[in-house]
C-alpha cells in the first residue's frame, strides 16, 4: 500500500480504479515552414475550430452546471479572439517562419508565465486557462479533438489522477463515470477545485512528486476532506474507509432531511443560517441547502470577471437578479473590497510593499466617490425586489463610516430628484475585520444597522499573519483566543446598542466553535452553501 498525503479541496471519500490522465505539457515540435502565410490561415482555421469547440462545451456546461459554471468558456473564447495573443502567434510564424503548434506553444509559455508572476491569486489561476486553451489549438492543428479528456467516455467509473486538470478537461469528463480527482499541482482557488464541489467529487491536489503514471488502472482510496490517498489500500483500510463512506453518505442522507426544519437549538435559541456567494449563479447552491439568507455577496467579483469597471447597469441586474431570486430573505451585498489579493488592473493600483496594509476596500470608495456611488445607484436601485442590505468592508474609525453614509445620503437624493425608487429604509451594516473595529465597536454600533465579522481578515490583522501565506502554522492559529474574545467583544457591543451581530467569515462553518458561537449569543453565522446543513445539524443538537 501506498500512503500519500495531498492537500483536500473537496469532500468526500471514493474507492475505485485509477484512471491517470496524461495532461503533461508534451514537447511541441520547431520547424521550419516554406509559406508563413499558408501557416497563418492553417492557424486561423484551427482557432475557429477550437472556438466552436469552446462554444460547445460552454452549452454542455451551462446545461449540466448552470451559466456561472459555463462563463469560464466564455472567457476561453475571448482568450483565443485577443489580439495580443493572436498577434503574438502569427508574428512569430511570419517573422521566424515556424509551424503554427511551436508558434501557439511559445505563446502559451510566454503568457502563462507572465500571468504566474502576478501577485494575485486570481490572475495566477489564469496561467492555467492560457495553457488550456493553447493546448486545444495545438491539438486541433495536429488533428486531434479537443483537450487532453475529450475521448474519455466509455468505461466504467474511475478516480481520475493528473499532473494538473485545466478547468476545461474536468467538465468534459462524463460526471457519471467519475469518482474524484487527483492531481500533483493546482490550487484550492482554482476553477477546478470550485467545479469538483461544485460537482460534489472528492478531490485532492499538490501530491507532487507521488504522482505516478504506473498507478493506472491500480485501485485507490481518497479522502477529500483529510488529503489522503491510498494506491492499492490493504485488507484493513479499505474496509475502514468502507466503512467510512458509508457513514459519510448516510450523513449526507440525513442532512438532506433538515432541509425546512428551524435552526434552532433544543433550548429554543434561534440563528440566522445565511450562505456565502460570489456571483449571482451561485444563489442555486444557496436555495438547494436551504439557506435561510444571504449574509454576504462579495461584490467584488463582479469587478474581478470584467474587462473595464462594470456599469450601473450591468450591477443593477446583478444585484436583481439575486434580491429576485431570494424573495423577502435578506441579502447582505458587501460593497467592493477591491485590494490586497483581489487586484484588477483597470483600477491602475500602485505596486505596494504591504498590500493587505495598503489602498483597498473602504479606503479605494471614498477616495474615489465616482466609482462607489456607481455601485450605491445600482444597490439602491435593487433593493426594491427583494431584502437588500448593505454592508461595508475594512472599516477601522467612525468616520469612515460617517463618510460612506454620507455619500450614500447623496446617492439616496440624486434618485429621488430622478424620481427613482429604492428602500428607503435598507440597513447599512459594517465588517467587523480589523482590531480598531473591535476596540471601537460601540461607537460603530452606535451608527449602523449590524455588525459582521469577516474573521478571515481579523484573524489576519490580529495576530500579524499573512492570510496568504501558507507556512506560518501554528502561529496563525484559527482559534486564536485573542480573535475568539474579539468576536465576543463585537457581539456584546452590537447588543448594547440594539444592533444584530452575524460571522461571515470561514470560522463560522468551524463545528468545533459552534458552542462557543452559540454561547456568545450571535445572532447570524453566514457560510459557504455546502456548509450551511452541517451547521444547522450541530445548532440544532446543542
Ligand atoms: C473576512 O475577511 O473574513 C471576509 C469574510 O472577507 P474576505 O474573506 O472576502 O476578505
Ligand atoms: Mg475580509
Amino acid at each position: 500500500m501506498k500512503t500519500i498525503q495531498g492537500v483536500g479541496v473537496s469532500a468526500g471519500i471514493a474507492i475505485g480504479a485509477v484512471r491517470v490522465l496524461d495532461t503533461a505539457d508534451h514537447a511541441v515540435e520547431r520547424r521550419v515552414v516554406d509559406d508563413p502565410q499558408a501557416e497563418v490561415e492553417r492557424f486561423r482555421t484551427a482557432r475557429a475550430t477550437a472556438v466552436s469547440q469552446l462554444k460547445q462545451l460552454r452549452d454542455k456546461t451551462a446545461a449540466e452546471f448552470g451559466e456561472g459554471k459555463a462563463e469560464l468558456f466564455d472567457t476561453h473564447q475571448l482568450m483565443l479572439q485577443d489580439l495580443d495573443y493572436v498577434e503574438s502567434i502569427e508574428g512569430l510564424i511570419t517573422q521566424s517562419k515556424v509551424n503554427a503548434e511551436f508558434a501557439v506553444n511559445s505563446t502559451a509559455e510566454q503568457f502563462a508565465a507572465m500571468f504566474a508572476a502576478m501577485d494575485n491569486s486570481y490572475m495566477q489561476a489564469r496561467a492555467a486557462d492560457v495553457k488550456d486553451v493553447s493546448r486545444r489549438v495545438i491539438n486541433v492543428l495536429e488533428g486531434k479533438r479537443g483537450g487532453a479528456a475529450a475521448d474519455e467516455e466509455g468505461g466504467e467509473s474511475r478516480i481520475i489522477l493528473a499532473e494538473d486538470l485545466a478547468p476545461s478537461e474536468t467538465v468534459q469528463l462524463d460526471r457519471a463515470k467519475v469518482l474524484g480527482f487527483v492531481t500533483a499541482k493546482g490550487s484550492a482557488n482554482s476553477h477546478t477545485a470550485i467545479l469538483a464541489r461544485t460537482m460534489g467529487l472528492p478531490a485532492i491536489i499538490g501530491i507532487g512528486d507521488a504522482f505516478d503514471l504506473d498507478d493506472d488502472g491500480h485501485t485507490a482510496v481518497i479522502d477529500g476532506t483529510s488529503g489522503l490517498v491510498f494506491v492499492d489500500p490493504d485488507e484493513k483500510t479499505l474496509a475502514e474507509y468502507q466503512s467510512r463512506k458509508a457513514k459519510y453518505d448516510e450523513h449526507l442522507r440525513l442532512l438532506q432531511e433538515l432541509k425546512g426544519k428551524p435552526t434552532e437549538t433544543k433550548s429554543g435559541q434561534k440563528v440566522r443560517l445565511y450562505a456565502n456567494i460570489g456571483r449571482p449563479s451561485d444563489v442555486a447552491a444557496v436555495l438547494a441547502n436551504d439557506a435561510e439568507g444571504i449574509g454576504l455577496f462579495r461584490s467584488e467579483f463582479l469587478y474581478l470577471e470584467s474587462e473595464d469597471y462594470p456599469t450601473e447597469e450591468f450591477q443593477f441586474e446583478a444585484y436583481k437578479e439575486v434580491a429576485q431570486k431570494m424573495g423577502d430573505r435578506l441579502v447582505v451585498i458587501r460593497t467592493l473590497d477591491i485590494g490586497a489579493d483581489k487586484q484588477v488592473s483597470y483600477f491602475n493600483l500602485e505596486r505596494e510593499a504591504n498590500p493587505a496594509l495598503g489602498y483597498r476596500a473602504i479606503r479605494i470608495c471614498l477616495t474615489r466617490p465616482e466609482i462607489f456611488k456607481v455601485q450605491l445607484r445600482a444597490l439602491l436601485r435593487a433593493s426594491v425586489y427583494g431584502n437588500i442590505a448593505i454592508m461595508l468592508p475594512m472599516i477601522t474609525s467612525v468616520q469612515e463610516v460617517r463618510d460612506a453614509k454620507k455619500i450614500l445620503e447623496e446617492v439616496k437624493d440624486e434618485l429621488r430628484g430622478e424620481r427613482i425608487d429604492f428602500n428607503e429604509h435598507i440597513q447599512v451594516g459594517i465588517m467587523i475585520e480589523t482590531p480598531a473595529s473591535v476596540i471601537m465597536a460601540d461607537e460603530l454600533a452606535a451608527e449602523v444597522d449590524f455588525f459582521s465579522i469577516g474573521t478571515n481578515d481579523l484573524t489576519q490583522y490580529t495576530l500579524a499573519c499573512d492570510r496568504q501565506n501558507p507556512n506560518l502554522g501554528r502561529f496563525a492559529d484559527t482559534h486564536s483566543p485573542a480573535v475568539l474574545r474579539m468576536i465576543r467583544m463585537a457581539t456584546e457591543a452590537a447588543h448594547r446598542h440594539g444592533i444584530w451581530c452575524g460571522i461571515c467569515g470561514e470560522l463560522g462553518a468551524d463545528l468545533s466553535l459552534t458552542d462557543m458561537f452559540l454561547e456568545i449569543g450571535l445572532d447570524e453565522l453566514s457560510v459557504s452553501p455546502t456548509s450551511v446543513l452541517p451547521l444547522r445539524d450541530a445548532i440544532r443538537n446543542y
